[in-house]
């Protein structure tokens, strides 16, 4: 099959849109990654090709040894993969050593993967070994309110994860391992990659203050639904600052209950941060 048939770029392109159109991707701002299922390689095999030379990942993630990635390519805009995919977005191939990796499909007028592809791969690895092969999608994306809140809010993950689960009663129960938060730092580094990928071992979401948010997740629409749901939470949270600040919130009781009822367990320290 032409992988430009297959239900996963699809599906994948139209996350792409749907993300653009909430205004989270301005320019090239933004990148994806999906890690194909092996079935799915197989069914459009017939599209790659493997004359091109590995290059260097920059980090090592030997648990995604000989893995195929839809990726998004580096600069190019988010609004434009829906237009063209092939020219936009490509599948990556990760060598047998987990060392390097080449591209097999796609990028059709030049360029190369995103420029925070060590933070997907790593993050990737992480949550390949954690969920036992559950996660295979990692989105970054630039949501206006959620970078807003990290000029205003204390840059603490407690913090941030208690106010977030007090802006939208949904919160917890989407994301009761709450989100992480890092220092600022440069992107498009292994560095960044690398800290990033260590507070995944604790969240599902994290946040890059003053520049945006990954997520991780099983499926497509579970980590968009991640970023949308936290994003939005982020938006209550903007208003409510802006109108001089909350007089009432979803309590720490309240939150307790709202975990037993929906049967997760919510991250303790954000809970015991304050009644
Ligand atoms: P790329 O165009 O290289 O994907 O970079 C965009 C971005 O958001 C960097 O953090
Ligand atoms: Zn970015």
């Amino acid at each position: 099959m032409d992988i430009l048939n297959s239900k996963f770029l699809e599906g994948f392109v139209r996350v792409t849109d749907d993300a653009f159109k909430k205004g989270w991707h301005e320019r090239n701002g933004g990148n994806y990654s999906y890690r194909i299922k092996c079935e799915e390689a197989e069914s459009v095999m017939d599209s790659f090709s493997f004359d091109r030379e590995f290059t260097p990942i920059g980090v090592d993630v030997p648990n995604l040894a000989g893995e195929y990635f839809l990726v998004t390519g580096s600069g190019k805009f988010m609004r434009n993969v829906i237009l063209d995919p092939a020219a936009n977005i490509c599948v990556i191939q990760v060598d047998e050593t987990g060392k390097n990796y080449r591209i097999v499909w796609g990028l059709t007028e030049g360029g190369r993967p995103t420029s925070e592809l060590p933070t997907h791969l790593m993050n990737h690895s992480i949550k390949k070994e954690l969920t036992g092969g559950r996660h295979r999608v990692i989105l970054h994306s630039h949501p206006t309110n959620l970078i807003a809140l990290t000029y205003v809010l204390e840059n603490n993950s407690d913090f941030f994860t208690r106010k977030l689960w007090e802006g939208s009663t949904e919160c917890l129960v989407v994301f009761p391992d709450g989100v992480g938060i890092l220092p600022w730092m440069v992107p498009g580094t292994d560095e960044i990659g690398q800290a990033t990928a260590t507070d995944m071992q604790k969240h599902s979401l994290v946040l890059w203050p003053f520049h945006g948010v990954f997520g991780s997740g099983p499926t497509l629409d579970e980590t968009f639904g991640l970023i949308d749901t936290a994003e939005k939470s982020a938006e209550v949270l903007v208003k409510v600052y802006s109108m001089g600040g909350m007089k009432q919130t979803i309590t720490r009781e309240e939150l307790i209950a709202l975990g037993k009822r929906f049967g997760v367990t919510p991250m303790q320290s954000a809970l015991d941060l304050y009644q």
